[in-house]
């Protein structure tokens, strides 16, 4: 007799072959083979009347053959003609049958046949049909609903539901692991009462509950399966916390110069996370935080002031971005403000020449630099510190775990982190697929921010964008306009700006048109950006070259061609490039016509609000976590039974479960993950 916990080649009749193919669902061992729950039922347990049945429903029936005939048709067809007693007939056709079938399908014989009704010329017919002469098998007749359940490639419903059976009687007679029953205390149904109801529901079972997933037997799933990837993700942390780092005694000299150099002071919001990070700096184990603001929310600032911390310690810091371009505006915005203090900068990047990369690489050895900013090549291997203690890490997103590791491998001991997302994630993920990190949230925005004005405009009104450009440059204020093909060649995306880049200028003869795009040399990319800052250019046609992290606070037109084409985020991004004055701004979203449904959604979104939270949410609901998260957190994303976007309401019991289990012995803890997490999904072990 198996167990539970025995491997699937362990039934008899199950092979090899087999089990592989039932891998692929996740299916490993007998306990796996428990949850994998029916994605609909079959209702056998009431036999309906011919004169209740009704066009489209499966049903169950119990009727009298009167004749069964063959149909002269050129594809042979197997006719079987039923009636009751109140002469309500049905004819059952097949298809593809056998002799022995037809010779057992006598006159007189009962049927029970389940299938579903279909209108025909001659009344209701059931094609197909599962049956049971009633004299002869068993009847189709069940006390309970029958499941249905996904099934793999080469594995049948029947073959499938009584391997699923067998684990369901061993379940009746052993004790399964079940901490959660524990520590509901009778709040919620146990495991094994949850799992016995959702593979056979009992007559009358609220169905809608269980389809719409809000039937307490799946809560107290998804509950536990939620909680079992919070708590893997939460080990990770504590294992984390438990090695030793560089403690940061807490300066502030520097931090004050900085302070007064500012033409502003910090909103509440970001002496919050200032404080924050530098209390986890202050300890003695390493800090892994995730700073999330809103675009324009002042993040940079905030990272700078941490990073004061790591130089007055005598620590080097390690920022990097995702791209040549963030990188670069990274050196721009935080050499501003270092220079001023006295600290050096370094830079890298993969299109440096190899003087001046070895010559930069120097610095960062010698430690010479203090700080040293760029792009993946930070993490290569002829880069070595001298005393790195302090990485800071813009969008998380792009980068995956092993980059971010390997980078923290370059310290002596594992460095404190900061990591910055561009875009707000909504607060689901940041309970499930984010509870390794430690979250410090810019809720504010700097003071004197207007709304942006957002408004959707068809391509073939492009003219009245014309009055409005006129009158914005008159104010002296500056417009960028950006031009998104979606081609992958760059070549095409820049002649599409081209094209714009003409019909402005050919508009606009007595105003300065300026064109930004990728194929640019670094030093005429440069050049236009700074006199764009300056206010030299009124007008920037750009191809998402300027996306991230561009700062000129006097432009307050955004015009977005294409925007049919777009994410949220990167339009919410693209718009938070204006708004950044005190003058009130305008973003425009023009589109090509016709606008597919999920174009309108994201594009109505975008008027609505300018909040990066309340989009984040919205782009989660759209997209679900698989695309929001793409391939890093495929654990999440790929949950057996749990939905974070349709369950989100449930993450704040779960995250009370995991935080409950972390204090259970390290077995119960183990033992629930293992449950839950394919071993070969899990990202978590190296993280
Ligand atoms: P983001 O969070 O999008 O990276 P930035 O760090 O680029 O935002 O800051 C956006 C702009 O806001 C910058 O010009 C910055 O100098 C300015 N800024 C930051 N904090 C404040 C503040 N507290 N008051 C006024 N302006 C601020
Ligand atoms: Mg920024």
């Amino acid at each position: 007799m198996p167990t539970l916990s025995d491997p699937l080649i362990s039934i008899s009749g199950l092979g090899k072959k087999t089990s592989e193919r039932l891998n692929q669902l996740g299916i490993y061992t007998l306990e796996h083979l428990l949850f994998h729950l029916p994605n609909r039922y079959q209702d056998k347990t009431r036999i309906t009347p011919l004169s209740e049945a009704q066009v489209g429903s499966e049903i169950l029936v119990e009727l009298t053959i009167d004749r069964i005939e063959e149909a002269p048709t050129r594809q042979r067809q197997l006719l079987c003609y039923l009636s009751d007693d109140n002469n309500q007939r049905l004819l059952l056709r097949f298809f593809h049958f056998n002799q022995y079938q037809k010779q057992a399908l006598v006159r007189g014989e009962t049927l029970q046949c389940f299938g579903e009704i279909k209108i025909g010329r001659q009344g209701l017919e059931m094609h197909h049909p599962e049956y049971r002469i009633t004299s002869k098998q068993s009847p189709l007749f069940e006390s309970t609903l029958t499941p249905v359940y996904p099934l793999c490639q080469g594995v049948t419903q029947n073959k499938l539901k009584q391997w699923i059976n067998i684990a369901l009687e061993l379940l009746k007679n052993t004790t399964i692991d079940d901490h959660f029953e524990k520590m509901a205390k009778n709040t919620m149904p146990s495991l094994s009462e949850a799992l016995f109801l959702l593979h056979h529901p009992r007559k009358g079972e609220n169905l809608t509950q269980i389809a719409d997933f809000s039937h307490i037997s799946q809560q107290r799933l998804i509950i536990e399966e939620l909680a079992a990837h919070q708590l893997s993700l939460k080990q990770v942390k504590l294992r984390r916390k438990s090695k030793i780092s560089n403690i940061l005694t807490l300066e502030t000299e520097l931090s004050e110069l900085l302070s007064k150099s500012l033409g502003f002071s910090l909103t509440g919001a970001q002496k919050r996370c200032i404080e924050e990070i530098n209390t986890d700096l202050a300890t003695q184990h390493p800090m892994l935080r995730l700073l999330q603001g809103d675009v324009g929310s002042g993040k940079t600032i905030v990272a700078v002031f941490a990073l004061l911390q790591a130089v007055a310690n005598g620590f080097q810091t390690a920022v990097m971005a995702p791209t040549e371009i963030l990188a670069r505006q990274h050196e721009q915005s935080f050499g501003e403000y270092l220079c001023k203090l006295g600290i050096t900068v370094a830079y890298l990047s993969g299109s440096q020449n190899t003087e001046e990369r070895n010559k930069q690489l120097h610095r960062v050895t010698s430690g010479e630099a203090q700080v040293v900013i760029g792009t993946h090549a930070l993490f290569q291997e002829s880069v070595s510190f001298d005393n790195l203690g302090f990485v800071i890490i813009d969008e998380q997103h792009k980068f995956g775990v092993h980059q971010r590791l390997s980078l923290a491998q370059k310290a002596k001991k594992t460095p404190h982190q900061l990591v910055m997302t561009a875009t707000p994630i909504p607060r689901s993920l940041t309970m499930s697929a984010y509870a390794d990190l430690d979250t410090s949230i810019i809720d504010e925005l700097p003071p004197g921010r207007q709304a942006i004005q957002t408004i959707a405009l068809s391509t073939n009104r492009k003219d009245e964008i014309i009055e409005k450009i006129k009158q914005v440059c008159a104010e002296g204020r500056q417009i960028y306009w950006v031009c998104t093909l979606i081609e992958e060649s760059e070549v095409l995306r820049a002649e599409s700006a081209e094209n714009t880049f003409t019909y402005l200028s050919n508009n606009f003869a007595d105003l300065r048109v300026m064109m930004i795009h990728g194929r640019l040399n670094k030093g005429d990319k440069e050049a236009i950006m700074r006199d764009f800052s300056q206010g030299k250019i009124n007008i920037l046609v750009a191809t998402t070259v300027i996306e991230v992290g561009v700062n000129v606070p006097n432009a307050s037109l955004m015009i977005v061609e294409n925007a049919e084409r777009l994410g949220l985020a990167q339009l919410h991004q693209l718009r938070g490039r204006v708004g950044r004055g005190g003058e009130k701004s305008v973003c425009v979203l023009m589109y090509q016509s016709p606008l597919s449904e999920s174009a309108k959604q994201r594009l109505d979104i975008l008027r609505q609000t300018c909040d990066g939270f309340v989009i984040a949410e919205k782009d989660l609901e759209l997209r679900g976590p698989g695309e929001v998260l793409g391939t890093q957190q495929t654990g999440i994303a790929g949950m057996k039974i749990a939905n974070i976007v349709r369950d989100a309401y449930l993450l704040k019991q779960a995250s009370y479960y995991s935080e409950l289990m972390l204090g259970e012995n390290e077995y119960a803890q183990n033992a629930l993950i293992q449950r839950w997490i394919d071993e070969d999904k899990s990202h978590y072990a190296n993280a």
